[in-house]
């Protein structure tokens, strides 16, 4: 099938040409139709297939059908929620690709940056607004931005924007908007939440479902190492060393375990960059641009940082560390084998994954290929504990005066708790039901860094969200070196 037979505007095909693309990817072609003859729409298809396009194109030929009212009464007509800043930039991105010779203006709107011109773009009426849900209801909860005149509404990722606890958010912005309208959703799954959104949020969608429900992307190859938890490393860098390994993402579950992983490779003689939401927007830009001129071979992400990544041409993706949520494997895989390329999915396995596997089987249906490392010794022991490892690492101790090891403040915890005082939360695991940690220093902690941003702090997009559970890690050296969660 071609561009010409969709019914996109001829400017949108121009630019779409100029993009470099011949041929509509089967989402594009099944949802492109209908989104312009203006019904609802629930797409359910990964990243990678094309998605981005397939609901700007047709909402960029409506917006170009009928030109903007002129002067003050220029309204915002298409809004556009995403999970993280990433895939906001990313579809802003893709959208002054697609609308180049058009005279639209678009503004995005996410945490961890300055306000100030996004109140700016908001105030203008910019035609079309992309954001995140927690910083936007913060600055329309101040009366900035005017969504009275909104014809367009899109919930990209919508699965992950349930599952980062937007849901209560997303409801008050709609609640803001005119009830005329028409609402596009995009998710990974179909799950019984998203048909329980469509429902609140949408009138007699069509469904729109690339291959089966909650398929990863057919062109990748998905393959198990099982190995010890103390070898992880060891075995990455033996596979890096195999032939093709060209564009390896690695996805650590921890920003302070991405961020250790990556020295070690280093070591290793691997360059390597990380993206997590500890990293200013700058460095992220950064590792990212690294990662796709070749500067870096491997990039070393979190789940929620990585959301956004669209980099062509990533050979390998490598779970480090098993995902938590089977969602979470499809969306990392799909970050490989995108637009029609090959593309291979590891995932390393400990003992302690073995439930999450099996969870994912059932999931997508089938057995995943387990794959010995040709040459690897995968019984090595694990290196004897050195205290004095933990003392290199993790010398900040010393400079807060009386704070003691974290070792020894598990033990006073221990003695603690068997003075019957509950459990207290354990480091690095998600505390859920407990309440998110704000961005302020917390009483009496002056010597204590603020939580960081993003994904650690309860905090995804660096903003004012706060339906989040606190997954703080302030794991110590100590109970890394021995798995302790
Ligand atoms: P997405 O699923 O929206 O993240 O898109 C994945 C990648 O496919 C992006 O790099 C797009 O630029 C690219 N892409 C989208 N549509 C096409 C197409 N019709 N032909 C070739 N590449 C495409």
């Amino acid at each position: 099938m071609s561009f010409q037979v969709l019914g996109l505007a001829p400017k949108i095909l121009q630019a779409v040409q100029e993009a470099g693309y011949t041929e509509p990817t089967p989402i594009q072609s099944a949802a492109i139709p209908p989104i312009i003859a203006g019904h609802d729409l629930i797409g359910i298809a990964q990243t990678g297939t094309g998605k981005t396009a397939a609901f700007t194109l047709p909402l960029l030929t409506k917006l170009a059908a009928a030109p903007a009212a002129a002067g003050p009464n220029r309204r915002t007509r298409v809004l556009i929620l995403a999970p993280t800043r990433e895939l906001v930039v990313q579809i802003e991105e893709n959208i002054r690709a697609y609308a180049k010779h058009l005279p639209l203006t678009i503004a995005t709107v996410f945490g961890g940056v300055g306000e100030q011109p996004q109140i700016r773009a908001l105030r203008s009426n910019t035609d079309i607004v992309v954001a995140c849900p927690g910083r936007l209801l913060d600055l329309l909860g101040r009366r900035h931005g005017d969504f009275s005149g909104l014809q367009f509404l899109v919930l990209d990722e919508a699965d992950r924007m349930l599952d980062m606890g937007f849901l209560p958010s997303i409801r008050q912005i709609v609640r803001q908007l005119p009830k005329q309208r028409q609402t596009l959703m995009f998710s990974a799954t179909l799950s019984k939440e998203i048909e329980v959104l469509t429902h609140e949020f949408q009138h007699a969608p069509k469904i729109v479902q690339i291959g089966r429900r909650a398929n990863p992307a057919e062109t990748v190859t998905q393959l198990v190492y099982e190995v010890p938890k103390h070898l992880k490393t060891a075995l990455l860098v033996h596979l890096l060393k195999e032939p093709g390994m060209d564009m390896v993402l690695v996805f650590s579950r921890m920003k302070h375990a991405a961020d250790r992983l990556a020295r070690q490779l280093e070591q290793a003689g691997i360059r390597t960059a990380t993206l997590h939401s500890n990293r200013s927007q700058n460095q992220r830009l950064r590792a990212l641009q690294d990662f796709k001129s070749g500067a870096v071979r491997v990039l070393v992400a979190t789940d929620i940082a990585a959301r956004g990544i669209d980099v062509d041409g990533i050979s390998h993706v490598v779970n480090y560390d098993f995902p938590m949520h089977v969602e979470d494997y499809v969306h990392r895989i799909g970050r490989t084998g995108r637009a029609n390329q090959i593309g291979d999915a590891i995932s390393f396995v400990t003992n302690e994954d073995h439930g999450e596997l099996r969870a994912l089987e059932r999931f997508i249906g089938r057995g995943l290929v387990r794959k010995k490392a040709e040459g690897f010794n995968d019984t090595a022991a694990a290196p004897p504990y050195n205290p004095a490892d933990e003392e290199r690492r993790h010398p900040r101790h010393q400079q807060r005066g009386s704070r003691p090891p974290r070792h020894e403040q598990r033990g006073q915890q221990n003695s603690q708790r068997s003075a019957g005082q509950p459990r207290p939360p354990q480091a690095g695991r998600p505390q859920f039901g407990s309440r998110p940690q704000s961005g302020r220093p917390q009483a009496g902690g002056g010597q204590r860094p603020p939580p960081a941003r993003g994904e650690a702090s309860g905090n995804r997009e660096g903003g004012n969200e706060r339906h989040f559970p606190s997954t703080a890690p302030r794991s110590g050296g100590f109970r890394r070196r021995f798995g302790l969660r």
